[in-house]
């Protein structure tokens, strides 16, 4: 509670969003379902009958408590899992069963930032050779024949020069998490899933990360799914707030909604839970 208490610096950050133009859709979740197997005759299903749509430079939510399937949702919409039922469709098309080179073409569009940056960052790379990762997956060359785009996106996530050389322990939470995000717009997705991306992060650096996401989404036209159990958080990056409890969506609106006008009364406690 002490913590969230000194939170105006996130608020100071807030940029207003509702009522802004309609934009093309780029992600389109219908009816999706996840049913697993947890034992001998027994399913839990972690997803029930979820549907929202990402518009094109603008930002989905998914808000909730740990366990309420936010992350398998992710995951599905990604196709880094598959659904027990329902479709996915990005750019207008459909990708629920799109399988081999295509889903790896379709692998340089969208991208995934997860919560501790730490875990998904090579200990042993330099922060030049981990931005320039995805350039050698996709045979778009390394840091030494790319220099100016290892450059580029470190200056895009606003780190100086002097970090191309560190490794990830020599950097803070939120730095790492800015190589992380620089390696995730290497290939110019053009939807980023944000999975808890702040929520191991101080505050203060969370406010500075939500504001970088916010400038890059600007900068490069980028969707975003967003996911966190924090709605003080959601509240200041997203255009539609999705609140998911136990695998289905209980309710749906602006953020401003979600967070000023509660409806569900989950979400009241969700609301209450932020000072
Ligand atoms: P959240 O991201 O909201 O914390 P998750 O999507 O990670 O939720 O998990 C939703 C539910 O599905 C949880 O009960 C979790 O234990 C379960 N779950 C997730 N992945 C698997 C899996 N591979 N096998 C079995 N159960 C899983
Ligand atoms: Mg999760």
């Amino acid at each position: 509670k002490k913590l969230i208490a000194a939170a105006p610096s996130l608020t100071s950050v807030r940029i207003p969003r509702a009522g802004r133009d309609a934009q093309p859709v780029v992600l389109s979740v219908r009816n999706v379902s996840k049913t697993f197997r947890i034992g001998r005759g027994q399913n839990l299903t972690a997803v029930d009958d979820v549907s929202f749509d990402v518009e094109r430079g603008r930002t989905v939510s998914i808000v909730g408590e740990s366990g309420s399937g936010k992350s398998t949702t992710a995951r599905i919409a990604l196709r880094l899992e598959n659904p027990s039922a329902g479709s996915i469709q990005f750019d207008g098309t459909d990708i629920t069963t799109t399988r081999g080179k295509e889903l790896r073409a379709l692998r340089r569009r969208f991208q995934i930032v997860y919560q501790n940056p730490y875990a998904s960052l090579n200990p042993s790379l330099r922060v030049k050779d981990i931005v320039a990762e995805p350039l050698v997956a996709f045979g778009l060359g390394t840091r030494s024949t790319r220099p100016d785009r290892v450059a580029e996106l470190l200056d895009q996530v606003a780190l100086t020069p002097e970090y191309l050389e560190r490794r990830p322990a020599e950097l803070s939470g939120g730095q790492r998490q800015r190589v992380a995000i620089a390696r995730a717009i290497a290939l110019h997705p053009e939807l980023l899933v944000l999975d808890e991306p702040v929520s191991a992060l101080d505050v203060s650096v969370q406010a500075q990360i939500l504001a970088l996401l916010d400038r890059l989404q600007n900068e490069l036209n980028l969707s975003y799914l967003f996911i966190s159990h924090d709605l003080a958080v959601v509240r200041q990056i997203s255009d539609t707030v999705l609140v998911m409890r136990r695998g289905q969506v209980v309710e749906t609106g602006s953020a401003e909604d979600i967070f000023d006008n509660p409806q569900h009364e989950y979400t009241k406690e969700l609301r209450n839970a932020v000072p």
